[in-house]
Parts: structure tokens; sequence; C-alpha cells
């Protein structure tokens, strides 16, 4: 697929010789589950329509699977690209790898959530008869998606959707994981928006996905672009778009709401966090003289533009001048638009992370405005870490999508 040819060596942070055939550590094992004739596929842990447990790991010794991918010196860069045991490395090595840049912005290790003494390792199935791809007790499960020629799209092979599951992980052993009955909409829509966020700043750690996201914007980030896609499928169709206009009272936010559907109602606060994460990045940018202040001002969200109320020519006019404005600025600045995106990054995933150790279950009440205590916790934890350097723009970007802090402190 165009985009995805070339695949990028990862090293994950273990002492040699203690990633062993699977692959497989202390804490975490993939098994290549296959089915019974004439079944293809393992049946998937969870019921894809309610997403019940329909059964549990671990995968019993008796059921079938492939030979597990094996190391040769310690290592897995020996396999062949496409191959089974290829993916099964590759699916392993996203998930220690966003786990371990995560630990690295939380200053601390991050334990599962689950504790079952009698299966204390997150199991990771690459390939199951399913739709969808599932974060749960214990377990990583991946299904496929039909492309247009009715072949299975792997979803285990996508970065942004390992990414986005580790992500489920990691929020779940941060903030914690009520009964589901006690799981209220913002709780889960949050959740959604969290692995979202958690997938581009681990992306962003690649310098190949940098350089490629700057030379196809020009540094333009309010953009659709390769980071703004998430769970790419190829250029044209992703699964959802944190460069969105959605807010609290969009249409489709509020049937979102009414239907209890958490990845709809996630819009609003994904789309405000893309933003803040922009809006550092081009202060970043004016910091090092890369664009002047007023570029950055006359730079705009989706749903700012939305709000203006302009006519669609008008819009696109505006994206044009943009557009080559922030070219003209470009050339020959690249390794300055690299690093102002590179430090964003740090800054926007240091305050995710303060802002996530001060959220607990209780800010998702079910009640009163969604993602209040949120937003109210992230201007907190931006004063305790910046002393209040983005402020302003946290309020800014979340107010206009219908989210405000609550009355506590803020
Ligand atoms: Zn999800």
């Amino acid at each position: 697929m165009k985009g995805f040819e070339t695949p990028i060596v990862v090293h994950v942070d273990s002492r040699p010789g203690t990633i062993g055939p699977g692959p497989a550590d202390s804490t975490m094992y993939v098994v290549d589950a296959t089915g019974i004739p004439p079944n293809r596929w393992k049946a998937p842990y969870a019921d894809d329509a309610t997403g019940e447990p329909r059964w549990r790991p671990p995968y019993p010794r008796r059921e079938p699977r492939r030979a597990p991918a094996r190391p040769r010196r310690g290592h897995f860069d020996h396999l062949a690209v496409g191959t089974r045991a290829f993916w099964a490395c590759h699916v392993f090595a996203t998930v220690r790898c966003v786990r371990e840049i995560w630990e690295h912005c939380f200053g601390r290790r991050l334990p599962w959530f689950f504790k079952d003494p009698d299966a204390p390792r997150l199991e990771i199935i690459p390939r199951a008869e399913s739709a969808n791809a599932w974060s749960s007790e214990g377990f990583l499960e991946f299904g496929y998606l039909l492309d247009r020629r009715r072949r299975p799209a792997w979803l285990c092979e996508n970065f942004d959707v390992v990414a986005h599951e580790t992500g489920h992980l990691i929020l779940k052993s941060v903030i914690g994981n009520p009964t589901n009955a006690k799981k209220t909409l913002d709780y889960r829509a949050h959740e959604e928006a969290a692995a979202d966020l958690v997938a581009v700043v681990a992306c962003l750690h690649f310098d190949e996905v940098v350089r490629r996201l700057l030379r196809n914007t020009k540094g333009r980030l309010f953009s659709r672009n390769l980071l703004s896609r998430l769970g790419e499928e190829g250029r044209r169709s992703q699964i959802r778009t944190a460069f969105n206009a959605a807010t609290m009272w969009s249409p489709s936010v509020v049937r979102a709401d009414a239907a209890y559907d958490k990845h709809g109602f996630s819009k609003p606060f994904s789309g405000g966090a893309f933003d803040l994460f922009v809006e550092i990045y081009e202060r970043h940018l004016v910091r090092h003289g890369a664009i002047p202040a007023a570029l950055a001002r006359r730079s705009r969200s989706a749903v700012a533009t939305a709000l203006a109320g302009l006519a669609r020519d008008a819009v696109h006019r505006r994206f044009r001048r943009l557009r080559r404005a922030f070219a003209e600025h470009f050339v020959g600045a690249e390794e300055t638009f690299r690093q102002a995106l590179c430090e964003a990054r740090d800054d926007f995933a240091r305050l995710l992370a303060r802002t996530w150790d001060r959220t607990s279950v209780r800010d998702f009440p079910g009640r009163g405005p969604a993602y209040a205590g949120v937003v109210t916790n992230m201007l907190a934890a931006d004063r305790a870490v910046t002393g209040g350097r983005y402020g302003e723009i946290i309020r800014k970007a979340f107010r206009q999508r219908g989210i405000v802090p609550s009355g506590r402190r803020a």
C-alpha cells in the first residue's frame, strides 16, 4: 500500500535474549492462533455485536496455532516482510514501543490494568474472525475489514490501530476501569479519543513519519494529513479523523449521544485536543522564527473556520493562501519545522500524561457537561508543568468545541 512500503526497524528496550519465541517476554506474548478447519480464523474472545466476552485467555495449548516467530541471536529483524511471523513481530514490537514511549511521558512504569494471578501477561492474537480490534481483560485481538476486492485487510498490520488498542490499555491503567455497567458514555468516549491521541504521539516518534508529514503539508498541520487521519487504510478512507469540525452541538454528536455511540461522541474531544497540539506547534514555530506570529494567528483550525461561517469558496481560497504562505517559510527551514514539531509533541504528551494522572473515573459522572472534568485537570496539569503557559490555548481549543472546564478551580 502506498505510504506503507518501507518497514522501519524498531528497537525495544530489552536485554538481549529476554524476548523469546512468539515473540514473548515477561509481560506479554503473541499467539498466532488459527481456526479449526473449515474455519480459517480463530473465534474471537469478544462478541462482535455486544463486546461481551464469550471466552477468555489464555488461549488453550490444545487449540490450533502457527509456529511462533523465533529470534536469531536475540533479534527478530531477519523475518521476511509480509510473512505471518513478521506480522506477529510487528504487533508485538508496536505494543512494546507504544508502551515504552508513554512510560517515558509518564515518567514511570505502566502496569497492565488487569490483575489476574493466573494470567498476568498480556496475550496478543494477531488474527481472529472479527470485524474489529479488541482491547480487553488480558488480551489484544485483531480482526479484519474487507477491502474493495473483498480480501481481508488485517487490522494487526496497521500501526495506528495497534497503537490505539494499546492506548486503551494505558488509559485503563492510569484512570481506572469501572465495571461495564458503571461506564458512562463520556468515560468511554474520552477513552476512545485518548487512545487516538496515544497513537498520534506514538507515530510522531518515528523520524520518517515526522519528515514525511512536514514535506506533505509544507508544515501546515491544520489540514487533513497522515497524522490527523487515524487508522488509515490507504489515502482516501480512514477510520476517524482528528482534524474534524465536531462540536458538542453538532447534529452528528447529538445523535451519537442519543445512540450511545462512543466513537461519534469522542470527536469534539479528540478534535479539540488536536487543535491544541497544532497551536502548541505553531507557537514553537514562531519562537524559532520559522513563521511570523501574524501567520500563526491567521492559521485556523477546522472548527474555527466552520464557525466563521464563510462560503465554501472563501474557505478554499483562505486555505490555499495559508498553504502558500507556509510553503514559502518551509523552504530551506525543514529542520527548524522538525524541531518545533518534536518539541510540540513532547509538550503535548507530557501535558496529556499529567492530565490523565489527575483524572479518575469520578471525572465522568455521566451528568453535567461532558469532558469538563478532564479539561479542568488539563489546566491544572499545565499550571504544574509549565506555570500555565498553555492555559489560554487549552481553554480556546475546547471552548470552540462546546467543552468548558467545570466550576472547580481551573
Ligand atoms: Zn477504541
